[in-house]
């Protein structure tokens, strides 16, 4: 059971076990993906459940198909399984368009022509700040379009972002089952988001509640660094009427500044570690130790 709050959706009914594994090739793995991945498969085998393989390729500009034989190269020396085929998010891309225009029948999205730039210079941020947060910043409530304005068609606004407005000041509560309860302000701690990109493609948010829907995943497990995305797709699942996942956070990997692991972590990332020879069985020992400390 993931969420407590009272008009979220309740998770799914636990009819066996279906995680899965959503890595994005826009870099190769690093130590911080391989042990959430490494909680993943453990999760889904503690519950005699299966893990699918979703790869995020909708970014075209950042995606290569290098990353792709990379991350399949990984978990094959890592002994992940997983089941196949694997699923290609630019191959769904009918799929986000149907949710989105379920999302546009029920009045919960308006088109937006404000950049990212013009979201911070309102916020008084010009600039983003120098951890490269990649978090959306909260949308001004005065950038939404006038009361009684009316959404315009679809059709009529492509090559345009697409938000979901968010219900200014509720309250929302999930249970994380790695980090316990989790609680957030909408309109404060998180505002409007994008649901469709003026290039044609869905948002993140957008694609993940619809994938993890359709594919009827019973448990999320990812980095922490996802939490807040966590409170947007259960709105996302709330307007779309299906039943959200349980989730499972995990935490996440920082090298010794304390900085998060990220993609140009290179020294860290599995192929690196791969090459100076460390063993599957080393990275798995220490990734118990861990986890075993934490609980
Ligand atoms: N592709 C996303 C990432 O690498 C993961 C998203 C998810 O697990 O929902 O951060």
């Amino acid at each position: 059971m993931t969420v407590v709050s009272g008009s979220l959706p309740s998770a799914a009914p636990a009819t066996g076990y279906r995680g899965r594994l959503a890595p994005s090739p826009t870099g190769y793995l690093h130590l911080g993906h391989l042990r959430t991945f490494w909680i993943a498969a453990q999760r889904a085998k503690r519950h005699q459940g299966e893990l699918l393989l979703r790869c995020d390729d909708l970014d075209r500009a950042r995606c290569r198909e290098s990353y792709i034989t990379g991350f399949l190269d990984d978990l094959a020396w890592l002994q992940i399984e997983w089941t196949p085929p694997m699923i290609r998010q630019s191959e769904r891309i009918p799929l986000y368009w149907a949710a989105l225009e379920r999302l546009h029948a029920g009045g919960y999205i308006f088109p937006c022509q404000r950049s990212r730039r013009d979201v911070l210079a309102a916020l008084g941020a010009p600039h983003e700040g120098p951890g490269g947060d990649d978090d959306e910043p909260v949308y001004p409530v005065s950038f939404r379009p006038a009361p009684g304005a009316g959404t315009p068609a679809l059709e009529n606004v492509s090559g345009q972002n697409w938000r979901f407005r968010v219900p200014d000041g509720e309250p929302l509560t999930f249970h994380d089952g790695g980090q316990g309860t989790q609680t957030a302000i909408a309109g404060r701690d998180f505002g409007d988001f994008l649901v469709w990109r003026k290039d044609g493609l869905p948002s993140y948010q957008l694609a993940s509640v619809v994938d993890d829907a359709l594919l009827a995943i019973t448990e999320v497990v990812r980095g922490a660094d996802l939490v807040r995305s966590t409170f947007r797709q259960l709105l996302l699942f709330r307007a779309l009427r299906w039943n959200a996942p349980a989730f499972f956070h995990c935490p996440l990997v920082r090298d010794e500044q304390g900085v998060r692991l990220a993609k140009r972590h290179d020294a860290l990332s599995i192929r690196a570690l791969r090459a100076a020879g460390t063993t599957p069985e080393k990275l798995f020992t220490s990734f118990a130790q861990e986890v075993g400390s934490q609980s």
